[in-house]
């Protein structure tokens, strides 16, 4: 997918300058002439840099920066101010304002194509580490920190939008017993094996996490309790019945579930699911266990 870049400037042969100067380039334009709306255009295409005019009307380039900066959604994306002659007082208001580069109008064409070339190799190489920090490692799942994240905005949305969140947590079952029969190695393959495995089985909205160990955790918005249980024993009976071969091994696993779902009361999502979890496990493994009223009370 191409890098997408936004052109703040009011100056329509700014414009076609641009476009001339990035004709061969793998970037996808898109031209702003400034005013109220930028903010809104910014926030809609998430661009991968923004070339900014400081000269704008009303509000100006720095006001623009300062704006795109206090919001969470734009805060990330790279500016680099178009500028006539400035005075250093101004070129460090611009940096302060949390601007990448300054490039001066009138602008020699291969500098230009070299500095925004330059903003767009480090955007991308912080998107690959922010990718690599929200992702487990051993099986390409969301990691517990992503998992948090994304609970904490998904129960503001459910709340907002007044529809049901649930989670589903499960574990596998005596897994300590099979790395000591397999060993480490074959045990790492069978989280990984289960991983495509939860994937496949759910839909793609649904968050599916590693949330430490042997224990999977998946958030499903807009699902309410019944059908989240639904659900996890579809998973269940799908873990089950799959055996999963490796090397000259032949392993089946089972899984133990709980389930739960967000109440307006805020109690604990995560808390209800893993005492629906503790249940399912104390009552024999590989099955599923929803929340209680009491679990929420407890
Ligand atoms: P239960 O049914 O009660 O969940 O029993 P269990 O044996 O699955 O649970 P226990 O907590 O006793 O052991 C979990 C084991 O999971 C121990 C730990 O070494 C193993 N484990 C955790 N993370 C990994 C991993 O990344 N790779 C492998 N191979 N094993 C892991
Ligand atoms: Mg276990
Ligand atoms: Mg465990």
């Amino acid at each position: 997918m191409p890098q997408k870049i936004l052109l703040i400037d009011d100056s329509k042969a700014i414009h076609t300058l641009v476009k001339t100067v990035l004709w061969n380039e793998a970037v996808e334009l898109t031209y702003c002439p400034g005013g109220e709306s930028t903010l809104a255009t910014a926030l809609s295409l998430q661009p991968d840099l923004i070339l900014l005019d400081v000269g704008l009307p009303h509000p100006n380039g720095f006001e623009l920066c300062r704006r795109l900066k206090s919001d969470l959604k734009t805060l990330a994306i790279p500016i680099v101010f178009l500028t006539g002659a400035t005075t250093v007082n101004e070129r460090i208001r611009g940096w302060e304002l949390g601007a990448v580069d300054y490039i001066t109008k009138p602008f020699e064409a291969t500098e230009f194509l070299v500095r925004v070339r330059t903003a767009l190799r480090t955007k991308h190489l912080i998107d690959l580490l922010a990718r690599k920090a929200m992702i487990d490692g051993l099986t390409g799942l969301y990691n517990r920190s992503h998992f948090e994240q994304r609970l904490e905005s998904e129960i503001a949305l459910a709340r907002a939008d007044n529809h049901p969140l649930s989670c589903i947590l499960l574990d596998v079952d005596n897994f300590k017993h099979l790395n000591d029969q397999h060993g480490h190695l074959f045990g790492d393959e069978v989280l990984r094996n289960l991983s495509k495995l939860l994937i496949e089985g759910c839909r793609d909205q649904d968050i599916v996490c590693r949330y430490g160990g042997e224990e999977f955790s998946i958030l499903l918005p807009n699902v309410s309790a019944g059908a989240a249980i639904e659900l996890a024993e579809r998973l269940r009976v799908m873990i089950a019945e799959r055996p999963i071969r490796l090397l000259n091994a032949e392993v089946s696993i089972t899984c133990s579930f709980g389930v739960a779902q967000a109440l307006a009361t805020g109690v604990g999502i995560i808390e209800q699911a893993d005492k629906a979890l503790y249940c399912a496990k104390s009552a024999g493994r590989n099955r599923v266990l929803a929340a209680t009223i009491e679990h929420v009370a407890a």
